[in-house]
């Protein structure tokens, strides 16, 4: 099989494998095969030095059959419709895994936010909602925060929102400020999520969490749950997290064999995610190439960074003390690697359910906008646990039940509850 690149293309042959060994009828699989509408613009928006620059944005749609389709926007300077795509189809995987009735969207606008200064960063988001709100709204798509966008350009969203259509409309974005629509919890969702499936994951294995070192790729809002979940839920040891400097432009490991404390390494980290050298050196942790988190001695491997990290080569440089895979981020194992963690017997917790915990919370915040009444820190969070526990158990008894790879198992859950909402509705 030739090495995949383009994330859409990993997203469609996941899907093809797995609609093969259900022998998925031919016109539905070619349906699901491809989003339902996207939506490609330029934004306009006039540059602090009174210039204007136009900026290339998507929304992609994939599949609306079990609720209005949900999804991110990321503001990143190498964003591509393909990766729009790939991310608006695994957000329909994933929102039916943990059965939300949400279907899958995704959004993204090609530019280095860093650049950007406050004022061009709101003229750039409020210009988006511009270009797209006949197309959103909480009924048909409901955008939020992904990489490079955060909770305050999620409240201009919903403001430039609420304006156009002339009335109050929290409910047409999630990841809003606390204070703005927000939901208490929402940060923390996506990583306490990770850390909740690890735990099933863990128990599944007959392996007791708090003898368990993690090694993670990534330092951002994922990652830094992740690790606190690990280390203050799970007790156990984080030894390395990894980061992509800024300033050096390369990526850098930081770790520590006897574990490393997640809220100094937060302490240390910009809001880009760069983490200041000289406050880890003190602390007495080591600093070493970007690519040295897949080879740690770990139990538990986190990639929380980027797509197709684990990939044909770099899978034979995991340790063979790793037993979880637990794939915060979006696509970072190709199916080339998959192959070989399959055969080497190691529980990969797929991305679509693994870091699901954001979207579930997001679904949470639009209940909550709906009744207008807000939950406690604790209600979301127990909530949350609830849901991320059941679609394991919905995962785990399809991978014992078909004998099969847990990734193909999440899809066959997944896909059944589609094609059922797609079958009720009258659609095929
Ligand atoms: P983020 O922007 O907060 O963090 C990204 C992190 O990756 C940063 O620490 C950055 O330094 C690091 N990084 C970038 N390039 C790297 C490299 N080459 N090597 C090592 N580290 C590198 O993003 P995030 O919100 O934490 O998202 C991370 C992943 O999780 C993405 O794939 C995203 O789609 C996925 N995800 C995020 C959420 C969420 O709620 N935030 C939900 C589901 C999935």
């Amino acid at each position: 099989m030739a090495s995949i690149t383009n994330a859409f293309e990993m997203a469609q042959r996941q899907f093809d494998h797995v609609a093969e060994m259900l022998r998925l009828d031919p016109d539905v699989r070619e349906l699901l095969r491809w989003p339902s509408r996207e939506y490609h613009f330029r934004i306009p928006v006039r540059m602090d030095d009174g210039s204007i620059r136009s900026f290339q944005g998507y929304r992609v749609q994939h599949n609306d059959a079990r609720g209005p389709n949900k999804g991110g926007i990321r503001f990143h300077p190498a964003e591509t419709v393909d990766t729009v795509r790939a991310l608006a189809t695994w957000m329909t995987w994933k929102c039916a895994v943990v059965d939300i009735p949400l279907g899958g969207g995704k959004g993204g606008v090609i530019v280095d936010p860093a650049t950007l200064s406050i004022g061009e960063k709101e003229r750039l988001v409020r210009g988006f909602v511009q270009q797209i709100h006949k197309n959103i709204g909480p009924r048909n798509d409901v955008p939020a925060p992904d990489v490079g966008t955060t909770p305050q350009m999620m409240g201009w969203m919903m403001d430039e929102y609420s304006k156009l259509v002339g009335q109050y409309t929290p409910g047409v974005i999630t990841g809003k400020p606390l204070g703005g629509g927000g939901s208490l919890g929402r940060t923390e969702a996506t990583g306490f999520g990770v850390i909740y499936t690890v735990r099933e994951a863990l128990k599944h294995l007959g392996l007791e969490s708090s003898d368990c070192r993690a090694a993670i790729q990534g330092f951002g809002n994922v990652a830094q749950y992740a690790a606190i979940g690990f280390t203050e839920t799970l007790k156990g040891k984080v030894v390395c997290v990894s980061y992509w400097d800024r300033d050096d432009r390369c990526a850098y490991t930081v770790s520590n064999e006897d574990g490393m404390d997640p809220h100094l390494l937060m302490e240390a980290t910009d809001q880009y995610g760069s983490i200041d050298k000289a406050k880890v050196k003190a602390a007495g942790y080591t600093l070493e190439d970007g690519d040295a988190w897949i080879t740690k001695e770990a139990e538990v491997l986190i990639p929380a960074a980027l797509e197709g990290q684990i990939n044909s080569e770099s899978v034979n440089q995991i340790s063979d003390k790793v037993r979880v895979i637990a794939e915060g981020a979006n696509g970072p194992t190709t199916p080339e690697a998959d192959k070989v963690l399959e055969e080497r017997g190691v529980f990969v917790i797929p991305d679509f359910l693994c870091n699901a915990g954001g979207v579930t919370v997001s679904y949470f915040e639009g209940v909550q906008n709906d009744m207008n009444f807000y939950w406690t820190r604790e209600e979301v969070i127990q909530r949350l646990d609830t849901k991320m526990s059941h679609a394991f158990t919905d995962v785990l008894d399809m991978t014992i039940k078909q004998k099969v790879f847990t990734r193909d198992a999440a899809y066959m859950v997944a896909i059944a509850r589609v094609v059922k909402a797609m079958e009720l509705r009258g659609l095929i």
